[in-house]
């Protein structure tokens, strides 16, 4: 990878810099601006005009472009499609709510996991990520909606797990208070279940919610429709939740999505609650978006409602998802999939 300076931290900034002779006091400077989005160095104003001019002619700031802008008229929720330096696309979307503002940001162009009722993984999995491309998504979406983002969620485009280094990073760097300094316990992680990331991001002890795809109290179901738990069997990732929570006292947050006919019976609620037992959890029940190419059907009101007061019988917290821009094709990889077809030739062929 060419060296990107916003995927960096202050210590290797400095060093950078100490290479063009300048103080130590700088890699801050610089830090701060390119976490403002400064698009030029002619915008950094306390800097020399000619360390500007050195650093311009060697390492170009990023900043992706927008070639789809979604506004629901509903509730105010924005869907972004960017385009990356390369010509790649990624979605991002902000969501308000009444604690702040959240955006829910993409990890990978594309997706190598394959879960039968996601969009984002059609086309298979383009590329990773870099650190500074998922903080551009925070960075660029708060500077063109001039709304501050306050929570972020990594919940968009690929698994945030299968690009381990550089989600950690971006973590750091989101996290940092010379940037944009948004708290950890403001960030939520979403997995599928990669079992040994999980128990390698339980050793870094961050204060995230973990999010995990469960979708499905066994494996008879889970393998129908997720093809990872082939790898990692619910026991298995229910293990690494355990150890999870052993090792950072932070309650996982299970996400469900509700399948007709599928996961959402009364038997299937019983079933986690038994294989739950003693594990601090929470559950987000989101009616399945109806993707075009797939299938499977969102469940009935009556299901979720029945499936969510059998799991708070039992003392797990549910709550039913609120589905926001629905009118703005804002699940999951749908605006990146419709852009990408419209297009003809495609990121996803590549
Ligand atoms: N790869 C990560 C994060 C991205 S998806 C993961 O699997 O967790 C964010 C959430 O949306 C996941 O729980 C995913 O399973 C869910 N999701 C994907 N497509 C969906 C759909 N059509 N309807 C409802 N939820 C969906």
């Amino acid at each position: 990878m060419s060296a990107n300076l916003k995927s960096m931290t202050i210590p290797e900034l400095g060093a950078i810099l100490k290479e063009l002779g300048q103080p130590a006091f700088r890699a801050k400077q610089v830090f701060t601006w390119l976490h403002k989005g400064v698009r030029s160095y002619e915008e950094m104003s306390n800097l020399p005009q000619s360390l500007r001019a050195a650093l311009a002619g060697k390492y170009p700031i990023n900043a992706p472009k927008v070639v789809r802008k979604q506004e629901s008229q509903k509730d105010g929720t924005i869907k972004y499609l960017w385009q990356l330096s390369d010509g790649n696309c990624v979605e991002t979307v902000l969501m308000r709510y009444h604690y702040g503002n959240t955006v829910c940001i993409s990890s990978e162009v594309g997706c190598l996991m394959g879960c039968a009722f996601c969009a984002s993984t059609l086309g298979g999995l383009v590329r990773r990520l870099e650190p500074f491309e998922m903080l551009d998504q925070v960075l660029f979406t708060q500077i063109d909606s001039g709304l501050p983002v306050s929570h972020i969620v990594l919940m968009g485009i690929g698994e945030p797990l299968d690009n381990f280094d550089n989600v950690m990073r971006f973590l750091e760097l989101v996290n940092s208070p010379e940037g944009m300094n948004i708290s950890m316990r403001h960030i939520s992680l979403s997995t599928c279940g990669l079992v040994p990331k999980i128990d390698a991001l339980a050793k870094r002890k961050l204060q995230l919610t973990l999010s995990v795809s469960l979708h499905a109290p066994n494996d008879e179901v889970r393998s129908t429709i997720m093809p990872v738990n082939k790898a990692y069997p619910t026991e298995e990732l229910l293990a690494a939740c355990r150890r999870y929570y052993a090792e950072t006292s932070r309650r996982i947050s299970f996400e469900y999505a509700m399948i007709d006919g599928v996961n959402d019976s009364v038997e299937h609620a019983k079933e986690l609650i038994r294989r739950l037992k003693g594990l601090p959890a929470h559950f987000n029940l989101i009616p399945l978006n109806h993707v075009e190419e797939s299938p499977l059907k969102p469940s009935s009101k009556n299901a979720v409602a029945r499936f969510q007061k059998t799991l708070e019988d039992a003392g797990i917290p549910a709550t039913v998802r609120r589905s926001l821009g629905g009118d703005i094709d804002a699940s999951c990889g749908q605006l990146r999939r419709k852009y990408t077809k419209e297009q003809g030739s495609s990121a996803d062929d590549k």
